[in-house]
């Protein structure tokens, strides 16, 4: 079996969030908005289609209660908290962008749930997780097509 970073939840199990027997969720220590959370099963599964029928139920359960979690956070200690920590190089570039996010003190508006299924679909890290990225009203100047600018220029069908 593949060892990788996501295998390993004893690294991180005091930043757990959500847990039950199938999957754990954790804030991204690199966030593109507050709260930014992932959606990680415990077995060692590549793809959302390597799932099976039982860890695909669990994972309705697990996306909602996350959500529950999200907005019950207070991003301002989270982001604190996390910046002290120095989890990654990089994290702490991320928080400040957080601590200074017009959202710091919002409950989320909507969310952009996703997972880059694959290296070609931008994937890094080759175990499944679910990005639950929680979105504010005006946190970009055009959100309309929201996930479909992942390719640059083809996200806006409406203007
Ligand atoms: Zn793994």
């Amino acid at each position: 079996m593949e060892k990788c970073a996501f295998c390993d939840i004893n690294k991180f199990r005091k930043r757990i969030i959500y847990e039950n027997e199938i999957f754990y969720s954790i804030f991204d220590v690199h966030p593109v908005s507050p709260g930014h959370a992932l959606v990680i099963p415990k077995r060692h599964v590549v793809s959302l289609l390597d799932l099976n029928e039982t860890e695909w139920s669990f994972l309705q359960t697990t996306i909602r209660e996350t959500i529950r979690v999200i907005e019950k956070t207070n991003f301002e200690d989270l982001y604190k908290t996390m910046k002290q920590k120095k989890v990654t190089s990089k994290s702490l570039w991320f928080c400040d962008k957080m601590l200074k996010h017009s959202g710091l003190h919002k409950k989320p508006d909507a969310y952009n749930i996703g997972n880059n299924d694959g290296e070609a679909a931008g994937r890094t890290v080759n175990h499944l997780h679910i990005q639950i990225i929680p979105r504010h009203k005006g946190d970009v100047e055009d959100p309309i097509g929201g996930i479909r600018h992942i390719i640059p220029g083809m996200g806006n069908y409406k203007n």
